[in-house]
Order: C-alpha cells, then structure tokens, then sequence
C-alpha cells in the first residue's frame, strides 16, 4: 500500500491550510506555511495559477483525504456508502470519515494526530467494548467504549497527547475518563458540529462526473 510518508507539512504547503497531520508540528513554527505559503515544487511560485473546475474539486478531495489519512481506494468506498444513505451525501461522507477509531482515539486526545492514533490502533494498545480492535478504520458506533489496555496505560505518548489536550477541547459526542484512560463514543455527530475546515461537496461533485 503506498501509504504517504514524506515530510507531513509539505500538504499543508500544497492544500494551502494547516493540516495537522503530524500532532503539534503546525501549531509551531516549524510548519513551513506562515514561511514558504505556495505550494511545494518546482512550480509553486509561478504565476499560472489558473485552476480549472475539476482543479478545485481535486484539492478539496485531497484535502480530506489526507486530513483523515485515508488512502484513494478506501476513501472512494466511504463515498459510494454516503450515496447510499439518507440526507446529503457529503454530510454523509464526513460522517463516515468521524466514525473511523483512528479518527475517534485522536479526538478524544489519546494520540497526538491521527497518524499516531493509527500506529496506537495498529499496535493493539485498544480495546472497543472490551475487545481488541487493532483495525485503523473500524467504523464506530453509538455507544461504543474505547479503552486504552491494561499494560499500554504506561505509555508515554498518550500521556502526553491527553496532558496537551485542553479540558474543553473534547468534542461534544465524546465523553472521556482520563483516570481510568477510557472514552465513550456517545452518538453520530451532525456534520455542522463536525470541526471539519471543507468543502465536502466539491468532493461529492469530483466523484459524481
Ligand atoms: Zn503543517
């Protein structure tokens, strides 16, 4: 699988906005975009930056793919199943994206960025509903209690990940009990509530050609 591991910042560079990719590196000055705000490569600084429709549409797809490091194949699967279901479908799609338990370890502040909550996830150091679950995109469901493992409550990194997390930065359909490292996935989000910075529907236009 060729899963993206060149420098996490240089996406911010080329979506232009900050996308947290890599835990706290776009909260500092490290990350290149408030330095270097074009996009990366031999032609980010030229002036034909006309971008055509389908141009638009592309980013804004990439964008939320990387945001939640999903890789193409996967992501086109999430948009078929948000066309199947009531309600809009780029509502739909972003709330299939939320439920992912990569997604869901890294809201509730358990892992510095989504990359990390992957390997966490990867690594078995998880159980949901008192099994392990080491699947990144397993797909939660209301009520479903997360609950970091006995012999990984030691861990550093998350640890550090929870101290960063300000107390009122839990999302509002999570709950979280950070003296025994559990977490509740409470319902579904509403897409408005989802503190997502996209354009959704220029993927849903993208996918729809
Ligand atoms: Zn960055």
């Amino acid at each position: 699988m060729a899963r993206y591991t060149d420098a996490s910042c240089k996406l911010c560079r080329r979506e232009r906005q900050k996308l947290f990719l890599k835990g706290t590196k776009c909260y500092t000055e490290k990350c290149p975009l408030d330095k270097r705000a074009y996009p990366p490569g031999q032609h980010g600084q030229s002036r034909r930056q006309r971008i055509s429709e389908y141009g638009v549409q592309l980013r804004e797809k990439q964008k939320v793919r990387r945001i939640y490091g999903v890789q193409e194949t996967q992501f086109r699967n999430y948009f078929e199943r948000a066309t199947r279901a009531t309600g809009r479908t780029g509502d739909a799609l972003v709330k299939i994206l939320e439920r992912r338990f990569d997604n869901v370890v890294y809201r509730l502040g358990l892992a510095p960025s989504r990359k990390s909550a992957r390997q966490l996830v990867l690594h078995r150091h998880f159980t949901v509903n008192g099994q392990i679950v080491n699947v990144p995109s397993y797909l939660l469901k209301a009520g479903d209690v997360i609950q970091v493992r006995e012999h990984s409550k030691k861990l550093d990194l998350i640890h550090s990940s929870l101290k960063r997390m300000k107390d009122n930065a839990l999302s509002p359909w999570l709950s979280l009990d950070k003296a025994n490292l559990s977490g509740t996935f409470l319902n579904i989000p509403e897409r408005a509530d989802i503190p997502l910075t996209a354009n959704e529907q220029l993927v849903v236009e993208l996918y729809s050609k």
